[in-house]
């Protein structure tokens, strides 16, 4: 979607710290992390939010729902993270194409 930041991201037109990346979903880390680990993962598909989320869909989600455990051990999370997905303006989303937080501390090396 042509004034989509997250597509830009997805297209490469903006720079992120992108941490995984594979043919239908893309993960960076966010412009104003709110924990240690804050990373957004996104579907290179552009919809807009869950609420938008079609039966086409349903394969690609579940594919990122895998996804995130894998991405959060790889950031030493394996202890536990935080996800999130806000939905509409009433959920406090602000960016307009779904995308899934991925939040938390990673725990100290024993
Ligand atoms: P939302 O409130 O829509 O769920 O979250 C949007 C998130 O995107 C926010 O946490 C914000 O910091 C992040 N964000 C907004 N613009 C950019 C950007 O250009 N680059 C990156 N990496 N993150 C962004
Ligand atoms: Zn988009």
């Amino acid at each position: 979607m042509a004034d989509c930041i997250f597509c830009k991201i997805a297209d490469g037109t903006i720079p992120a710290d992108v941490v995984y990346e594979d043919s239908e979903m893309l993960c960076f880390k966010d412009i104003r992390p709110a924990a240690p680990v804050h990373l957004l993962l996104i579907p290179k598909t552009h919809f807009d939010s869950l609420a938008h989320a079609a039966p086409e869909h349903e394969a690609l989600l579940g594919r990122m729902m895998l996804k995130v455990p894998q991405i959060a051990a790889e950031h030493g999370l394996a202890n536990g993270f935080k996800t999130q997905i806000n939905t509409g303006k009433g959920g406090g989303q602000e960016v307009f194409h779904l995308h899934v937080h991925i939040l938390g501390t990673p725990s100290k090396a024993v």
